[in-house]
């Protein structure tokens, strides 16, 4: 299987709750590892750019509201089928259809503000991570 890279965020809300190292806990049981870090305050251009595939959609005012809310802590994730992986331990977008165990089901309050982000796809992850990270801020693990 491939080693992959995917870009997490911890949301305004989870960071408010102060569960950082809780769900860094949950990306460390995975397998997965933290390659850049960056903790951060968007403002509302960079929150907008991010998700500029749901600009259109009814939500997205909201969506960006939330995520200039309060501070995230942004992150890239690499390791085996790390997309995936991540998506899965994740659980839905709905916490109330999250799977029991999953960050969302345990963390999150509601479909608007949903503790964590990850990429879809490898090929979105390349961009999400290179919307907030220049290549010289990975730092591959090679030990
Ligand atoms: N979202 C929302 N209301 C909705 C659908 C989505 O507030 O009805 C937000 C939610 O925070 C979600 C984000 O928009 O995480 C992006 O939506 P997407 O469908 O890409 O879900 P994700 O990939 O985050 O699970």
């Amino acid at each position: 299987m491939a080693v992959e890279r995917t870009l997490s965020i911890i949301k305004p809300d989870a960071v408010g709750n102060n569960v950082i190292g809780q769900i860094y806990t949950r990306f460390e049981a995975a397998g997965l590892k933290v390659v850049a870090a960056r903790m951060a305050h968007l403002t509302e251009k960079e929150a907008g750019g991010f998700y500029e595939v749901h600009r259109a959609r009814p939500f997205f005012k909201d969506l960006v509201g939330f995520m200039i809310s309060g501070p995230v802590m942004i992150q890239v994730l690499e390791g085996e089928n790390a997309v995936a992986k991540h998506r899965d331990i994740m659980g839905a977008t709905d916490p109330k259809k999250a799977a029991p165990g999953t960050i969302r089901a345990d963390f999150a309050a509601s479909i608007d503000e949903n503790a964590v982000h990850g990429s879809d796809s490898a090929e979105n992850a390349a961009v999400e991570i290179s919307y907030f990270f220049r290549a010289t801020e990975l730092c591959p693990r090679t030990r």
